[in-house]
């Protein structure tokens, strides 16, 4: 069939095509241990959830704003100004059906042909692909392995052409758990503003940090001085467990944000309003918001401490990074035995041992693996061995 040149090169989304198989070998009663996913495995907390049950019994079921509702804009503005210590405008607040919603509207106002986007890899999967749906050129930027991949200045400057126009920076990141610095983000924010670059910061995970107390760093931490253009992107469906809702959000500049409020009228007109119910607590409600991001944060930690204590030992030779934050876990896969490409490695895990990991193709590099420890230790626990008892089999055969 032929396609539009807008989607010739689309692919469906590499991680949940590994979760889907996952799910349909599991239908088929097979016994899978699925560590594919990048979902919190915790059920939305109670009173959220009731927001979105009140919102439906009092006939809150209509449109909303395309930007969403007013008093949810307002209790998102009323977060970030907390963390920013400064009052933020929540016009400047876009809601949208999932952070990607968000990232979308970004990627597809701001650039278009001709323009190449800096993409800090690994990255999200997603990230390319929203480049190329609004006919711009990703261009991913490597750091070193030893700092966690995170992306200097300097590795920026070198891919930096007159045609860059953005930047995409995430942190906590998918797949690696890398956080960066506030000093680090400073540094970036620098050359950007220096660069005339836009920044697109994907935060999502910014709440699930496991090695200090409070928040990972973000860009609001800094000065407003400090800021280059900015679109920061967040959203509900990792802290809170409420990635079926499809809550996300925007900030940015008043004329963006009118813009991709433009766009999303014209699209999906708006965000579920039960859902932006829902997320109404989350964001309105910050004592007991703060206390269930703090339990699962504890839950996160102690699987991230189990997951890398395993591997350590016993699959010492795998080379991984160690996460701060978010719940995965990045290692090479490529000196385990068998397979070089991580495609093939995962696949053969897969159907020898059960066990479904996302191949690092999907985030750049196909040498790596992720596994996501958003599960049971049971299961984290079970799932390393077999892949420990793969590894070993395949170095006896070796020998
Ligand atoms: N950004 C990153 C880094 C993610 O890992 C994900 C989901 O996996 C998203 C954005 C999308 O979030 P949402 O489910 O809210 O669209």
């Amino acid at each position: 069939m032929k396609f539009s040149a807008n989607v010739r090169k689309l692919q469906p989304s590499a991680t949940i095509a590994v979760s889907t198989l996952a799910k349909r070998l599991k239908a088929e009663d097979r016994d899978i241990l699925d560590l594919s996913a990048g979902e919190p495995d915790f059920r939305t907390p109670g009173f959220i959830s009731r927001g979105g049950i009140e919102g439906i019994d009092s006939g809150r079921t209509g449109y909303t704003p395309p930007a969403g509702l007013p008093e949810l804009r307002q209790a998102i503005a009323s977060r970030l100004s907390d963390q920013a210590g400064r009052q933020l405008d929540w016009s400047d607040v876009v809601v949208t059906a999932g952070a990607k919603q968000a990232l979308f509207n970004a990627a597809f106002t701001l650039f278009g042909p001709g323009d190449e986007v800096l993409i800090a890899a690994p990255y999200w999967t997603t990230y390319p692909d929203l480049i190329e749906l609004a006919r711009a050129r990703p261009k991913t930027v490597f750091g070193p392995v030893e700092s966690g991949f995170k992306v200097s200045p300097a590795e920026l400057e070198r891919s930096w052409t007159p045609k860059v126009r953005g930047l995409i920076i995430n942190s906590p990141n998918n797949p690696t758990g890398t956080v960066y610095s506030l000093p680090e983000l400073e540094a970036i924010a620098s050359w950007a503003k220096a660069r005339s670059v836009w920044v697109i910061a994907d935060e999502i995970y910014r709440r699930i940090h496991h090695d200090a107390p409070g928040d990972a760093p973000g860009l609001l931490d800094l000065p407003e001085e400090a800021l280059p253009d900015v679109v920061l992107v967040d959203g509900a469906s990792k802290c809170f467990a409420m990635t079926g809702w499809r809550i996300g959000y925007s900030y940015c500049a008043g004329p963006l944000a009118k813009k991709m409020t433009a766009l999303q009228s014209q699209t999906t007109s708006n965000a579920s309003a039960p859902a932006q119910m829902a997320a109404l607590r989350a964001y309105g409600e910050p004592a007991l918001a703060d206390a269930s991001v703090a339990r699962m944060g504890i839950a996160f930690a102690r699987r991230r401490d189990l997951t890398t204590r395993l591997f350590e030992a016993l699959l010492p030779e795998a080379e991984l990074v160690r996460p701060q934050g978010a719940f995965y876990l990045y290692f090479r896969s490529d000196n385990l035995g068998g397979a070089s490409s991580s495609t093939e490695w995962c696949s053969e895990l897969l159907s020898e041992e059960g066990v479904a990991l996302v191949p690092g193709a999907a985030f750049g590099d196909d040498r790596w693996t992720r596994l996501s420890f958003a599960a049971q230790d049971s299961v984290i626990e079970e799932a390393v061995e077999r892949i420990a008892r793969m590894a070993s089999t395949r170095r006896r055969r070796s020998v």
